[in-house]
């Protein structure tokens, strides 16, 4: 064969090798798994309005409203939810429209409090322009207060709560057990700044790298019509849990899936079970780089497999209900029992 030719196939051979990695890595970023519908019951709809109880609402990503009418607060709202190449590549603001119309969507006029369990972007990134918005007390770590400093937030709505906290908010009680990060690869921890806090001030637009996690905490919500565990990571932190039941928790299971069996049964029966919750619900399963909405998709196959996440929880707890984002739920005592339903008017 004459060297030419040979030059030649060397070249078609080197192009068809790269060609099927890139081939997958396309494959796998545009495949959103669907839920296994047939295999998962949803939080049932209520055929007439429930006027009374807590309102619970996932608000995509890991962010949770909670209301009883008088008293609203948000956990971890994050609406700007950038493209995955701005979180890559580029720099993180809140975007104020975006977050306007997610407001709007999920009904939100008020709120007493946002509380930020660490602060990473995708939790903490537009809580000190919601906590400005709504005049409301913005509670976290003393990371999420540099991030709020950072946006000029008035040093009156800071307040930097421990696990040792105990606030009272209208007829809400609440705790902040420390909790624990799923763990990521070790590069991509690195990035995330794991274990590392924002020391002073951030001024944004930053990129993703500088929202260090800080210190992490669940949140525990009791209330005469019912408690709340609400977990942000597929985390838990040994015996933090104590003594805190709860009817529902709401539990991260971002990365789940990816741990190994010992870890994902350490996480269901210390970080779950231990607080005897009559429902879990898992959230944070969106691919968060596009717009909140009911229909927003499971993040692509590329980032995580949220069907095999779900199994860990039903293996272990059989009273996992799905909630899409959006969805107005009903916590509510009746009588010695419980009730959990989703509002129609939702
Ligand atoms: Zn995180």
């Amino acid at each position: 064969m004459q060297t030419q030719q040979l030059q030649r196939l060397r070249t078609v051979t080197i192009f068809l090798v790269l060609l099927v990695p890139f081939g997958a890595f396309l494959f796998y970023l545009n495949w959103h798994p669907g839920l296994a519908e047939d295999h998962h019951d949803w939080v049932r709809q209520s055929s007439e309005p429930v006027p009374a109880g807590l309102t619970l609402m996932w608000l995509g990503a890991a962010g949770v409203y909670v209301s009883d009418g008088d008293t609203a607060l948000v956990i971890d709202g994050f609406f700007t939810r950038p493209p995955l190449t701005q979180i890559v590549f580029g720099e993180l603001e809140p975007e104020p429209e975006r977050i306007r119309t997610a407001l709007e969507q999920a009904g939100i006029d008020e709120l007493d409090a946002v509380i930020v369990t660490h602060s990473h972007f995708d939790h903490a990134l537009d809580a000190p322009w919601i906590a400005d918005h709504f005049d409301a007390l913005l509670l976290g770590s003393p990371s999420a207060a540099n991030l709020a400093r950072g946006q000029g937030l008035a040093e009156a709505l800071i307040r930097e709560v421990d696990d040792d906290a105990a606030l009272r908010m209208g007829e809400f009680r609440l705790r902040f057990p420390r909790s624990g990060h799923a763990p990521l690869p070790p590069l991509l921890a690195r990035l995330a700044g794991v274990n590392r806090s924002i020391e002073r001030p951030l001024t944004l637009p930053a990129p993703a790298r500088k929202f260090r996690e800080g210190s992490l905490c669940s949140v525990h919500l009791t209330h005469p019509q019912g408690k709340v565990l609400v977990q942000p990571s597929a985390g838990h932190e040994p015996g933090a849990l104590s003594g805190l039941e709860a009817d529902v928790v709401l539990t991260s299971i971002a990365g789940l899936e990816k741990q190994s069996r010992a870890y994902q049964r350490e996480f269901v029966q210390h970080g779950l079970q231990a607080s005897h919750p009559e429902w879990i619900l898992p959230v944070d399963w969106d691919d968060f780089t596009r717009p909140v909405s009911e229909e927003v998709p499971a993040p692509s196959l590329l980032l995580g497999n949220v069907r095999s996440s779900l199994r860990v929880l039903e293996e272990a707890a059989p009273r996992v209900l799905l909630t899409r984002p959006l969805w107005r739920m009903r916590l509510m005592r009746s009588g010695e029992d419980m009730e959990l339903t989703r509002d129609p008017s939702s």
